[in-house]
């Protein structure tokens, strides 16, 4: 399948919607500010096959995307013994709730709500002490095939406005589930959530995940990776995408979303307008047309 010319033709038919559908997310400037018209996707195969169209070169802040990198960072590391503080259900209520956090004694219900992630972070400065950062550019730069670098202006933001972020890493540091200081886990998960990549980059980075692992973790942890993605990658729409796209899929509130074929493709989208669910809405349709036109889904 030549995919060149099915991006481009996703690319020109939503053209005319740029902009129309959803909000950009505005808890920082640095996001509020970004324009909503914008459209770009890119994939990569894996026979090697590369496509982008739109805005598919311009980096953008991969926000919640980045979960799905220091979770395989985290399973590269710690194997079963990550699974004692984190669950693998989906949550059914929004990312940053502490309602759900309370009732189960601080124990995240899965590693992608921001609850999971923090969780997530807090064993990585366990492993990595302050070293944490560079450990995850190293990855990222290693899988993308090219540097990869945090912005700081959406990193700092994050910190100042990340107030309900911070009262959910001190509820699980309440409950004894945070094994290090607070600000030295947040500070990893603000940097994690300011990633600015490419989807060009993404789709790359993210290849691992349709090629059984490829060496940066093993079949079984790409496989659980992926089934995390189908369940809980993408907030409380879920069901909803695997209904109507039928790939796993990771979403952020920059306006990316990362989504995988499993033996075959990796794809990234990125139109920071969201819907009401906070992913992106233009994103969805785009992956809606590639699978109406490819056939592709993993049912
Ligand atoms: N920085 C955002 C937060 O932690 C990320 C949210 C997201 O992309 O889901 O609230």
């Amino acid at each position: 399948m030549d995919f060149q010319p099915i991006l481009d033709d996703i690319a020109a038919t939503l053209a005319a919607d740029r902009g129309l559908h959803g909000q950009v997310a505005s808890y920082i400037p640095a996001l509020a500010r970004i324009d909503a018209r914008h459209f770009g996707l890119a994939l990569t195969t894996t026979e090697g096959q590369s496509a982008v169209a739109g805005d598919g070169a311009l980096p953008f802040s991969i926000q919640s995307i980045s979960k799905v990198f220091t979770l395989t960072l985290a399973m590269q590391q710690l194997g079963e013994d990550l699974w004692a503080r984190i669950g693998r259900e989906p949550s059914g209520d929004p990312f940053n709730s502490l309602v759900q956090l309370e009732h189960e004694q601080g124990k995240p219900r899965n590693p992608f709500i921001n609850a999971g992630a923090i969780a997530v972070a807090d064993r990585l400065v366990s492993v990595f002490g302050h070293r944490a950062k560079a450990e995850l550019l190293a990855l990222m730069g290693g899988l993308a095939g090219e540097p990869i670098a945090f912005d700081e202006e959406v990193a700092a933001s994050e910190a100042q406005t990340g107030f309900r972020n911070l009262a959910l890493a001190n509820f699980m540091k309440s409950f004894g589930k945070l094994d290090n200081p607070v600000d030295a886990v947040l500070d990893l998960y603000f940097h994690q959530c300011a990633l600015r990549m490419s989807c060009v980059q993404l789709a790359r980075a993210a290849s691992y995940l349709c090629r059984d692992g490829a060496g940066i973790c093993t079949e079984r942890q790409t496989r659980r990776i992926n089934a995390l993605m189908l369940t809980c990658g993408t907030y409380d729409a879920a069901g909803e995408f695997a209904f109507r796209i039928g790939l796993p899929c990771k979403s952020g509130v920059g306006g990316g979303i990362v989504a995988v074929m499993p033996d075959r493709l990796t794809l990234a989208v990125w139109s920071p307008a969201l819907d009401a669910t906070g992913n992106s809405a233009l994103g969805m349709r785009a992956l809606e047309l590639f699978v109406a036109r490819t056939g592709l889904s993993v049912f």
